[in-house]
């Protein structure tokens, strides 16, 4: 019998793997340990997913720069000579790092490359030998990466992109985008797909580069590696194209100019080209268009941080509206064009946009009104020269008067649904409005509100400057899409952050002794006195602060007050009641150690407060103008209003116009007679500007601004500079750098060394100490949202309805358990402000019972609850290095 084996199915039928295409840009590619992640990336991918890997490589970062200073037309031979040899070294030195014999692996190239200076095409056809040159980084670094790759075990390919991506002339280029920002064609015959790679799986190619239908050398224009992977990712019809760069994806704003940026976790493809095309350089602009053709997912990745997530680029189900990003463009140049015939004349626009056309240009924003247009050119799409907008204006003068504003630049909001958000954007018009603005334009697709100003307004760094400005206006304004945790990552602020820099918070190692408290009944606040020393120490640690002082409306539990007091803080209240509790809790304490800084008290306060001998701020002259006996010879200090206010709501702003407190510096030499007139004196001056602030130079601000009245009073000793410090509520949020308070701190106390320093935190000092422990009572969906119900409330824990402010929530229960759901977490109280927490990812039993953690409650939680619907006051416990405290207020 025949006993031929049959051929199995399977294998007749299994199809080629797919491909995925790893594109690495110029970072990515300049060091050794880069190329190991390199390696391991394509491995891993080739192993775990069964498919065939392209990495398509950049010039090693600073390359493409220095080739281009080579074809600069001002450039002599000597000097041309010189900033070759200076890329021979670069490449050579780059060789023996990754141990290989630069001679061997890159020695046909590097003469190739000393060939150019001598090159017939240099003079006869410049462009084409501008893109030979040009091509030169990304032939190098990819020979050198294969080469080393190869090294380590699996056997990595070398193709020349060239043999695969071909220029696809367009209609009315010009001839330098012909030769040197060209698009390709990604349609391929399946047989010569198929004999992609030859066979083999991991594949190493360069980016940025093409071939000229006439076989020259062609560019996809700077920063192209991008749309080189995208056009492979379209021409392999890949499962996906990852862009490898050196920021973990793409983001609301450029991180580096704006560090609050928030990471977008997923795009569809016109956003992430909105945002592309406006200016974020993350991605090239041409990069996205093949891959949505082909429907090939897009990710952006960080290659020095693998392990975060990134953004991801694809079809999307359903797309969230609200602005997603702010970017800006440099170098725009603006053509406004007035006509000189009649109003309304037939055909102004078509002679106009002919003579644009006429030189190649590509037109990007328009404004019109009836006699005038302006046009924006990009030089990211252009060539905009001199030479080019010269003879553009000569033939423009033909129909009409032209004037060219340059330099500016273009900062647009990107996001889906603009239109139907200009009324929340009033903050971002209004800073706009204090600009020359010379174009606004806002597209029909919906997408992007662009404004046209001067370049310079860029130019301001650091967190004053415009950018981050609008970004904060933007989040505050409430243009952000609702849902946000959809859209939005963690910001880049947070992701660099050092992450072991925030510790494990203590309620997750005290879990059992916290639901051993939960059992005596909740709602129940419960501190953790180590924490609270842990702070303490940190900020008496800091040596420009003379005097510490704790504000108690914060939290007066007696254990929290103790301690700080065997801390060596003083006090600041702001109360008479605060007072009798202070000195109730602690009968010996000191007087002097006690700050009294009320707001609007009676008569009675002051009395009593002069009576116990504690030190008095005045924030108006009315007490001393009303009851001079109380005040007569006394010390006072003197609360200003510096005229600006800060913080995390504009509740908690406690300067400027708006905020009852303070003396206005105007009218300060009035209250300096007034004060002389009973004999009195200012010997302290204080200001407290708000809360919740994380940007030292506001305490530096202040400082200074009360040091200079300080010189002009001449009996002051002391400056108090507030409070205010912020405390970081977000999981992902950084924890106040006390490091840069101290160092502004320490900065301004030396220009005026002859007075003492005071601060009075409140906040900062107990907020992580407190957990407030709560009780599941329900669980009910309703129109789709599901809410947990707790026995904590608005009349427990104020601050999410009063100010919005977020905080933790934790099912202590089943602090390990997936989470189940998306919840709003709501208390008992009859007001529809009593949400705790909205569409919080948690695990909850549809029993109700599970008992709950809300963190970071130290401050402001017990001290602002109230029995509003008769639900009583929430307990209080204290868990100190010993055990239980007896716990009593
Ligand atoms: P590569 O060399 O890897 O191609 P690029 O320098 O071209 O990298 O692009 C990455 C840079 O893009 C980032 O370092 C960042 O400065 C800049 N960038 C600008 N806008 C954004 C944005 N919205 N999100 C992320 N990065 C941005
Ligand atoms: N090396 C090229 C450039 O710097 C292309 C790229 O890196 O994307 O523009
Ligand atoms: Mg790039």
């Amino acid at each position: 019998m025949h006993a031929a084996e049959p051929m199995p199915r399977a294998d007749i039928d299994k199809p080629a793997p797919r491909w995925i295409v790893l594109k690495f840009g110029g970072t990515s590619v300049s060091e050794r340990s880069r190329w190991d992640t390199i390696g391991a990336l394509m491995r891993e991918r080739a192993d775990r997913d069964g498919v065939r890997v392209l990495a398509v490589v950049s010039a090693l970062s600073g390359i493409t720069n220095a080739l281009q200073n080579i074809i600069d037309v001002h450039a002599d031979d000597t000097a041309c000579a010189e900033r070759i040899a200076a890329i021979v070294q670069r490449h050579r030195a780059f060789a023996e790092t990754l141990d290989l014999d630069p001679d061997a692996v890159l020695g046909e190239r590097l003469r190739k490359l000393d060939a150019l200076l001598a090159d017939p095409r240099r003079t006869s056809a410049q462009l084409d030998w501008q893109a030979e040159v040009l091509a030169q980084g990304e032939l190098l670094s990819s020979t050198l990466g294969a080469a080393y790759l190869s090294k380590q075990g699996a056997t990595f390919g070398w193709i020349d992109a060239r043999d695969w991506l071909q220029a696809a002339p367009l209609p009315n280029q010009n001839e330098w985008s012909r030769r040197l920002s060209v698009s390709c064609d990604t349609r391929i015959a399946p047989a010569k797909r198929a004999r992609f790679g030859n066979g083999a799986a991991l594949l190493v190619t360069q980016g940025f580069i093409a071939r000229h239908g006439d076989g020259e050398t062609a560019i996809l224009g700077r920063g192209g590696s991008d749309t080189s992977a995208a056009y492979f990712g379209a021409l392999l019809s890949a499962q996906r194209v990852e862009i490898w760069t050196d920021v973990p994806g793409m983001f609301s704003a450029n991180p580096r100019q704006v560090p609050d940026a928030r990471l977008l976790s997923r795009l569809d493809y016109e956003e992430a080209q909105e945002i592309a095309t406006t200016g974020a350089k993350v991605l090239h602009p041409r990069c996205i268009h093949p891959c949505r053709a082909a429907n090939v997912p897009i990710w952006i990745r960080d290659t020095s941080h693998p392990q975060m997530e990134g953004t991801v680029i694809a079809r999307s189900v359903a797309s969230v509206p609200g602005v997603k990003a702010i970017s800006s463009r440099r170098g725009i140049v603006l053509v406004a064009m007035e006509t000189i015939g009649m109003w309304q004349q037939v055909g102004f626009l078509a002679d106009i946009f002919e003579r644009f056309k006429r030189h190649g240009l590509s037109v990007d924003l328009i404004g019109s009104s009836e006699t005038n247009v302006t046009v924006s050119l990009d030089p990211s799409d252009n060539l905009v020269n001199s030479n080019v907008l010269e003879a553009l204006c000569a033939d423009l003068a033909e129909v009409c008067r032209v004037k060219v504003i340059a330099p500016c630049a273009a900062i647009t909001l990107v996001g889906r649904g603009m239109r139907s958000l200009l009324h929340k954007l009033g903050d971002v018009w209004a800073e706009f409005g204090r600009e020359r603005v010379h174009l606004i334009s806002q597209s029909s697709n919906d997408l992007n509100l662009t404004f046209v100003v001067d370049e310079a307004l860029l130019d301001q760094d650091g967190a004053d400057g415009m950018m981050p400005r609008l970004h904060a206006l933007l989040i505050a304004s409430g243009a952000m899409p609702v849902d946000e945790s959809a859209v939005f990552g963690p910001s880049w602020r947070a992701l660099h952050a050092d992450a072991t820099s925030r510790a494990v918070p203590w309620w997750r190692t005290q879990r059992e002794a916290l639901l051993e408290l939960a059992t005596q009944g909740t709602p129940r606040y419960v501190y953790h006195l180590p924490t609270v020393r842990e702070h303490a120490r940190a900020l008496a640690a800091l040596p420009a602060i003379d005097r510490r002082f704790y504000a108690l409306k914060a939290n007066p539990h007696a254990a929290i007050l103790r301690t700080l007091e065997k801390e060596g803080y003083g006090f600041e209240c702001v109360s008479g009641g605060e007072l009798a509790h202070l000195f109730k809790t602690l009968p010996a304490l000191d007087p002097q150690r006690v700050l009294f800084t009320p707001s609007f008290a009676t008569r009675g306060e002051y009395a009593d407060a002069t009576a116990r001998g504690v030190r008095i701020t005045l924030d108006s002259t009315f007490p001393l103008k009303h009851w001079p006996e109380l005040f007569r010879g006394r010390d006072l200090i003197l609360r200003i209003d510096p005229g600006f206010g800060h913080g995390h709501h504009e509740k908690v702003r406690t300067g400027g116009k708006g905020a009852k407190f303070g003396i206005e510096t105007g009218t300060l030499p009035a209250f300096q007679a007034t004060v002389d007139a009973i004999g009195a004196r200012i010997v302290g001056l204080h200001a407290h500007i708000g809360s919740g602030i994380a940007e030292s130079s506001h305490w530096a601000d202040v400082y200074a601004r009360l040091a200079s009245l300080a010189d002009g009073i001449g009996t002051v000793s002391s400056i108090d500079v507030g409070g205010g410090l912020g405390v970081p509520y977000e999981p992902d949020a950084v924890p106040f750098d006390l490091a840069a308070y101290g160092a502004a701190l320490a900065a301004i106390k030396a220009a005026y060394p002859q007075y003492e320093l005071w601060v009075e935190p409140g906040r900062w000092l107990v907020a992580e100490c407190g957990v407030l422990l709560t009780h599941a009572t329900q669980v009910v969906e309703k129109s789709g949202v599901h809410r947990l119900g707790l026995d904590a409330g608005m009349h427990t824990l104020l601050r999410p309805a009063l100010y919005g402010a977020f905080h933790q929530i934790v099912n202590l229960s089943r602090i390990d358990d997936a989470d189940v759901d998306a919840f709003d977490v709501v208390g008992p109280i009859c007001e529809s402000g009593d949400v705790l927490g909205r569409r919080r990812k948690l695990p909850v039993a549809t029993t109700g019972n599970d008992a709950l953690l809300i963190a970071d409650t130290g401050a402001y939680g017990a001290s602002m609850a109230s029995n509003y619907n008769l639900r009583g006051l929430p307990g209080e416990s204290v868990l100190d290095d010993i055990g239980l405290d007896g716990g009593a207020p």
